[in-house]
């Protein structure tokens, strides 16, 4: 009987097998070495951590002591059980003895070697003894560029001239190449010697999916001279693909770049698809019917994906659909779904197969020769430095192998070595298995096992569901719009023209539940242009206060005796109101409070994560508990609201942070009294309408806009006032406390929670990761044009690492976009006001009188667009520790660099603020991570990432010093504030009988 289609499948598969298994590396070769070190990062979790992250710092370290320091930080601890080889090498390198240099020296050499593995060579002349070697052995290549995250133009432009260089380089050495029939040919005809894979990512600093035209037209701008070279050299070019946020991106890049006349004919190019992604076969088919519309062929490398375990994290950190498959073989079920359809698209398409895994390539093989196609219709293609045996046995089918070569220098390799070793000893890989864990093959060539996953319909947005004040389960962060999806920009766009639609429109104060009119009004405007008036509100004076003060105390009664689970539900239904209609709130921050509307998006967000966790906090909090437990006597401790709350909030979190205090405020009891900021009373309308169309009693929330200090120094005197909750400037801050103590409430001490300032430094390590360092002190001191008290306005850099990193964060200064917050490709929008403006340029002329400026941009020629009030970013270097921009506040895009000689100094500039509220260190030295996680005190410390975007929970906000009093926004203590505890305590013994305890109610 003939064999079915599986029973060839795992024939080919099996025989692959059997002939890669008799081709192992001999005991004593490097190979077997650097093999060696897989396996024990393979045997021990732990191990593989410690491994991966001194992979990773290893290029960053220049000196013996600093290699010798982290060795021993990395492996010389509890919990790591590391080889013998190993520990020789750290009591080694760490001593004194003669040998300890040239201990030193082999463990540099071992993972050069490590790196040689993975790297053809440094550059095209290196490499190309290597290359020439591959082509010799009957193996084609694809040239990939490796290198550092591009985080400026300048690097975007290197990267290009790379490129070109490698297309001329290559072109010229290829011609002096023999003919070689198995990786010269195909059946459509004569192959290029040459093959290039590109990253879009490398090409542009500003790439982001939120800007997708913007991105997808500067990538093509830079490919298009690379592309002509393709041309003019008959090199073929490959776009990779990189992270799912990138996927769309390259895909409309692709085909519009070849859309273009001059690229109609260019029949070289290829891209990559990506099994492992839930609706890849989506992806095929759009390219497939682009190509037979416009008919004409491109090539398309089938790959699984590398970048699993950053998608997996990614999803679950931002709360996003994963979308990924979770279960192996489901990617492996759609590799070979895929498989089939490209191998039937020959018309359009010129296949390759990536993959070591022989089952995957077993399908391909069989399934074209079942279709009738000639074994040079497609190639099999695999990494350099993975599955050697295996390509040998494929090589011995005759068939046509091309490998991907990366060539680069070993600093900016590690991202790549990183994931290889990942990959190399993850347990589902078929390579581990195969090699390691020796599994059997029978079980090897098995076709995939897929889940019920598999075929259903992947989920593109996250759901969310409204709390049930029953029964609300864990709080979870409100995930952000992910920009990545079509569905998130498109939503935005409409809110943006819906918010635009609605025209200037005048609101009354809201006092007791009703509208009060007053014959004064409050402009809002636009920042990015200041003469577009936006709305206005009715502008509050001291009868008006009177008044909400008496409307907010007449509400006091019915409030406090509210239950606390109503109470909660005010703020769930709150949140449920304020996730349908966030896309416009965000887009009323853009025009409002000039946001860039990744920053306004997640200000709303975080509004609704307020209401959900303080809600949850309030159903905490509000049990009565039980204390002690002796018998004849019943003792509760409980909670009753402060009284009623004056909440006075700040424009740079014009709903966020307005929604926290006050919802903490209603939840706990106490009527509120809501001041909002002059520059963004429209988005505190909003807030206002929702929490009463969400069932807050009249009176619970009084609405009262009265800029400058009049109206808001008579409520902070009043008696009528319990309790002021203030976010702002260290000064109103303290002016607030000092006039509360002066002006007591009438039943008692006015309790005050003031959110102030900070001078916030980021310190950058002599091995900090530059491309992480660089391009987190652009989001946290230049977003939002530094707006925000928790911005990077001091970075205090490590002498070794110092030079690089001004260097660097100059050109990405440099390459940021200055614009209107709603134009998408804008980084960096205006400033809150005219005032906001002077005060910040005052301070930059005092930074150019104190230290050297190393980068400003210029305006435009014509000025700002539409007169707004714009700050460039400004970037000092060579500032001392003493100057008044790096000790004041500024609250604007400017950052002072300070060079620091060790860590000790480091930590002492650090620290020697008088605030103390965020503060972060960049650095991959364990003992180091320790000590400033002890001696860095500020109120929000972040290791290796920015220091702004706390959530709600996960990042609870708030510093100390002259930072604020209070506890941290968004944490487990935050209520506590506007709450007061008592305790009642009765004797339940009468006439010598106590009740058993169980029998008495809480
Ligand atoms: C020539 C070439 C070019 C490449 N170009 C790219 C590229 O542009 N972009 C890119 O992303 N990758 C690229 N790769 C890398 C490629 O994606 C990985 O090498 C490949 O995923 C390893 O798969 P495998 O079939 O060899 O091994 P296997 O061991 O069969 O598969 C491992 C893969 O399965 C997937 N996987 C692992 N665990 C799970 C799980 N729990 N649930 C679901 N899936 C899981 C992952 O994709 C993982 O890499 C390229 C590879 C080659 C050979």
């Amino acid at each position: 009987m003939a064999a079915t289609t599986e029973e060839r499948i795992q024939a080919i598969a099996r025989a692959i097998l059997g002939a890669a298994r008799e081709d192992k590396p001999s005991r004593l070769s490097r190979e077997h070495i650097q093999g060696e070190m897989m396996e024990w990062a393979m045997a021990d979790g732990r191990l593989k951590v410690e491994m991966l992250r001194f992979v990773d710092v290893f290029p960053a370290l220049h000196s013996r002591s600093e290699m010798s320091r982290h060795l021993r930080e990395y492996f010389a601890h509890q919990g790591v059980a590391a080889p013998r080889m190993l520990r020789w090498g750290i009591s080694l390198t760490g001593g004194r003895s003669p040998v300890a240099p040239l201990a030193g020296s082999v463990i540099r050499r071992q993972l050069r070697g490590f790196a040689q593995r993975f790297i053809v060579g440094r550059d095209a002349r290196d490499a190309i003894p290597a290359l020439k070697a591959l082509r010799d052995a009957g193996t084609g290549f694809t040239l990939d560029v490796l290198g550092e995250a591009t985080v400026s133009e300048a690097e975007a432009h290197a990267y290009q001239t790379t490129y070109l260089g490698l297309l001329d380089g290559l072109a010229a050495a290829a011609a002096g190449w023999p003919h070689n029939a198995v990786v010269d040919e195909a059946a459509w005809g004569p192959l290029p010697r040459v093959n290039l894979s590109l990253k879009i990512t490398s090409l542009y600093s500003q790439i982001d999916p939120v800007d997708f035209e913007g991105s997808v037209t500067a990538v093509k701008d830079r490919l298009r001279p690379i592309f002509r070279k393709g041309i003019e050299t008959g090199a073929a070019l490959t776009l990779d693909l990189e992270q799912f946020r990138y996927r769309d991106l390259t895909l409309a890049v692709f085909t519009s770049l070849l859309d273009e006349d001059e690229f109609r004919s260019y029949d070289l190019a290829g891209i990559v698809l990506q099994a492992y992604l839930r609706d890849a076969d989506k992806d095929l088919d759009g390219l497939l019917a682009w190509a037979r519309d416009r008919r004409r062929v491109f090539s398309l490398r089938l790959v699984k994906g590398a970048y699993w375990d950053y998608e997996t994290v990614i999803a679950a950190q931002e709360g996003w659909p994963v979308p990924v498959f979770t279960h192996k073989p489901d990617t492996d079920a759609m590799y070979e779904k895929l498989t089939r359809v490209m191998l039937l698209s020959a018309d359009v398409v010129r296949p390759a197969f990536a993959s070591h895994n022989v089952r995957s390539l077993a399908v391909a093989i069989e399934t074209a020769r079942e279709l009738g196609l000639a074994d040079d219709a497609y190639e099999i293609q695999m990494l350099h430095g993975m599955g050697d045996p295996i390509k040998t046995a494929v090589r011995g089918m005759g068939l046509r192998l091309r490998e991907y070569a990366p060539v680069g220098e070993l600093i900016p390799g590690m991202a790549y070595l990183v994931r290889r070793l990942l990959e190399n000893t993850a347990n589902d890989s078929f390579l581990r298995q195969t090699f390691v864990e020796g599994a059997a093959a029978d079980e090897l060539v098995l076709p995939p096992r897929t889940s019920a996953d598999f075929g259903a319909e992947p989920q593109r947005l996250p759901g969310v569901r409204a709390a049930d004040p029953d029964d609300p389960g864990a709080f979870v962060n409100q995930p952000h719009a992910d920009f990545a999806r079509r569905e998130c920009r498109e939503a935005y766009l409409a809110a943006l023209d819906a918010v635009r639609s609605r025209g200037s429109r005048h609101y009354p104060l809201r006092i007791g539940g009703r509208d009060v009119e007053t014959a004064r009004s409050l402009e809002s405007v636009d920042p990015a242009s200041p003469g577009d008036v936006l709305g206005s509100v009715a502008y509050g004076g001291r009868a008006e206060a009177e008044a909400a003060v008496a409307a907010a105390r007449a509400a006091l009664p019915g409030w406090r005796d509210t239950p606390a689970k109503e109470r909660a539900a005010v703020l769930f239904r709150a949140a449920e109101l304020m996730r349908g209609e966030g896309r416009e709130l965000a887009a009323l921050e853009t025009l409002e409070a000039g946001k860039t509307r990744r920053e306004a998006n997640a200000d709303v967000d975080e509004a609704i994560d307020f209401l959900e966790y303080y809600g949850r906090e309030m159903l905490r909090l509000g049990k009565p508990r039980r204390m002690g437990s002796v018998p004849g006597e019943h003792n509760v401790y409980f909670y009753q609201p402060r009284g009623v709350a004056l909440v006075i909030v700040p424009w740079n979190f014009p709903l966020a942070i307005l929604t926290g205090m006050t919802s903490a405020a209603l939840v706990a009891g106490c009527p509120v009294i809501v001041k909002p900021a002059g520059p963004t009373p429209l988005i505190a309308v909003q807030m206002v309408r929702l929490l009463e169309a969400a069932g807050a009693p009249a009176g619970t929330v009084n609405f009262l806009p009265s800029p400058g200090g009049e109206v808001g120094d008579f409520l902070v005197r009043h008696p009528g006032v319990d309790l002021i909750a203030f976010t702002g400037s260290m000064d109103v801050g303290l002016s607030i406390i000092s006039h509360a103590v002066q002006h007591p409430a009438a039943d008692g001490v006015k309790k005050v929670i003031a959110e102030m300032g900070g001078k916030n430094a980021i310190i950058v390590d002599a091995d900090a990761d530059l491309d992480v360092a660089v391009a987190e002190t652009i989001v946290s001191a230049f977003h939002y044009s530094g707006q925000k008290c928790s911005a990077a306005s001091r970075v205090i850099v490590l002498e070794a690492a110092h030079d690089d990193f001004v260097r660097r964060l100059v050109e990405a200064t440099r390459s940021l976009r200055i614009g209107p917050p709603a134009d998408p490709g804008t980084r960096v929008g205006p400033v809150i006001t005219a005032e906001a403006k002077a005060r910040i340029e005052g301070f930059i002329e005092q930074g150019k009188r104190e230290a050297t400026l190393a980068a400003a941009l210029e305006p435009p020629e014509g000025g700002w667009p539409g007169g707004g009030y714009y700050v460039a970013p400004h970037v000092f270097v060579d500032v001392k520790p003493g100057a008044v921009i790096a000790r004041e506040e500024i609250f604007g895009p400017v950052v002072a660099v300070l060079k620091a000689t060790d860590l000790d100094e480091a930590l002492t500039i650090a620290n020697g603020v008088k605030y103390a509220l965020t503060g972060g260190l960049i650095s991959r030295s364990p003992a180091t991570i320790d000590r400033v996680r002890r001696e860095f005190r500020v109120g929000n410390l972040y290791i290796n990432r920015g220091i702004t975007g706390a959530l709600v929970e996960r990042q609870a906000f708030g510093g100390f010093k002259m930072s604020g009093v209070g506890s941290k926004a968004g944490g487990p203590d935050y209520l506590l504030q506007f709450l007061e505890p008592r305790v009642i305590t009765e004797n339940t013994m009468r006439r010598g009988f106590a009740p058993p305890e169980e029998l008495l109610a809480d």
